[in-house]
């Protein structure tokens, strides 16, 4: 074994011998081929000849020579060292990392979209705008809101691009507003998106029960409030029971709603955001509506608005008239445009096929579904982990690490031990609010023995905590990688074996 591997054998971040091994490029061997072709049987020709000197590089590239075998076994390895929604459970709370159904990757994979170039004139593509105006209806039916934009990329796009309408529409009155107001269980997000829109953030604390109260709100309420940030269900996995009251008071000082819908998978199907007065929503189509996502991409965050705020909506947008589908760019009062060409047209083509396929009877049955999974895995732990707000949940359940705290076993020892037993961990250490937090969304896509199986690994763990924590502490033991110094790891990646500080 080579010197460096054996210095890393000690805690943090011991590495396993069979992930230790060279990049490509250090591998390759001059003359190694990956394949053998016949020889030559016509004249060589020269590329000056035909693509000019200019075009043509004298110095090698240098890719890597390696084998056949080299290069499957190099990218077999790394993906299975990848943890996915097809090879586990992925209870990743607020992230919605549902099971996403493979005929839609087949067709999102047909060449009559995968081939469309996104400059082809509008006349030729009529079909793949049928599907984006279908869908802004589609959209706009689920949420009970007047108009949508499919244009943004992702959830925080999408927040962004909400808070820009907001922002115009009180420009456009003349109405100068300086602040905004976010709940202390708010994705990180929504003031993120709020402070790039230039406003003050105003945190409000959520009341006893874990969501807003009205008259805790009113003292933050007045002219100069542009809009409150409210997530529903919010990342307690809680309902904001008073959301019908909250609306009617911000709009009372003149205020906009902003509803952040990521959460959507609660109620889809059974609420619509639209009908509890909020006048903007993001929807998180690569959560609720099932497109693969992590690792950052790829996403979809459609805005949907009440008709006050759709003159604002981003450009150009698409209109239906008797000739067909075209773009609409003649829009004075657009915040302009938040992304090129069209939205990211094959998470939306997949969400069209889940949308479609299921129905909406489907589209009710996956919100209760995901509850119900949710409050039966909440109700087989809450003996053994700490349950903050012991209520019914919606689609997530949060529980804390208050009760193995005693035997020096926190949080993130809990999520180390589970990748030991198979399981992606939770969210930890979110929403805030909760110290220790480990936020539990299991999805609707996942059966009884599945939820049964990782309960029973939480419950193990729970006990290993009192009578082994050691073992807790040593955990992952089964990684290449074993725990590692996370701030380090963070602010100095080693993403090569070189000796720790050559
Ligand atoms: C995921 C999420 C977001 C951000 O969405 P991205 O697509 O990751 O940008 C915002 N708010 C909440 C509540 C979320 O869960």
């Amino acid at each position: 074994m080579p010197e460096t591997l054996r210095d890393r054998e000690s805690e943090p971040g011991r590495v396993t011998p069979s992930i230790a091994e060279p990049l490509l490029f250090e591998r390759g061997r001059a003359g190694r081929k990956g394949v053998s072709l016949p020889e030559w049987d016509v004249p060589r020709c020269r590329p000056e000849d035909y693509l000019g000197a200019a075009s043509v590089r004298s110095d090698p590239v240098g890719f890597p020579e390696l084998s056949e075998p080299e290069v499957v076994r190099h990218y077999t390895r790394i993906s299975r060292w990848n943890y996915g929604v097809d090879t586990g459970f992925y209870p990743l709370g607020s992230c919605t990392m549902k099971y996403n159904p493979k005929i839609h990757e087949e067709i999102a994979a047909h060449p009559a979209w995968r081939d469309v170039h996104p400059l082809t004139p509008e006349q030729n593509v009529q079909g793949c705008l049928q599907i984006l105006f279908e869908m802004e209806g589609l959209l706009r039916e689920v949420s009970g809101m007047d108009a949508c934009t499919l244009q943004p990329a992702a959830g925080a796009h999408g927040e962004l691009t909400g808070m820009m309408i907001v922002r115009a529409f009180h420009e456009k009155r003349g109405d100068r507003r300086s602040r905004v107001l976010i709940p202390d269980t708010a994705h990180g997000t929504n003031p993120a998106t709020a402070v790039l829109c230039g406003y003050e953030v105003v945190e409000v604390p959520s009341g006893r029960e874990g969501i807003l109260e009205p008259q805790a709100l009113a003292q933050y309420l007045d002219d100069r409030v542009a809009a409150l940030m409210l997530t529903n269900p919010n990342t307690l996995g809680l309902f904001e029971r008073h959301v019908t009251e909250i609306v009617e008071r911000v709009h009372g000082v003149g205020g906009l709603v902003y509803c952040d819908g990521a959460n959507l998978n609660a109620i889809v199907g059974t609420v619509r955001p639209g009908d509890t007065g909020v006048d903007v929503l993001h929807f998180n189509l690569h959560k609720t509506f099932s497109t693969p996502h992590g690792g950052g991409g790829p996403g979809a965050g459609p805005v949907a608005v009440k008709a006050a705020l759709e003159p604002f909506l981003p450009g150009p947008r698409l209109r239906k008239s008797e000739y067909g589908y075209s773009w609409d760019r003649d829009l004075p009062d657009a915040i302009g445009r938040v992304r090129a060409f069209y939205g990211n047209f094959g998470v939306i083509l997949r969400a069209y096929a889940y949308i479609r396929s299921l129905g909406a009877s489907g589209l009710n049955r996956v919100s209760r579904v995901s509850v119900l999974n949710a409050n039966y895995v909440q109700a087989l732990l809450k003996d053994a982990y700490h349950v903050p707000y012991p209520v019914g949940c919606m689609h997530e359940c949060v529980v804390s690490d208050k009760n193995l705290t005693p035997f020096g076993v926190s949080t993130m020892d809990v999520a180390k031990r589970l990748i030991d037993l198979g399981f992606h961990p939770p969210t930890i250490y979110f929403p805030l609010v909760v110290p220790g937090a480990l936020m539990i969304e299991p999805t609707e896509t996942e059966t009884k023995e599945e939820l049964d199986r990782f309960c029973a690994a939480m419950l193990q763990i729970a006990r290993e905590a009192a009578g082994d924590p050691d073992l807790l502490k040593r955990a992952p033991e089964s990684t290449p990688v074993s725990r590692l110094d996370e701030v380090r790891a963070a602010r100095k990646p080693r993403l090569r074996w070189e000796p720790v500080d050559a």
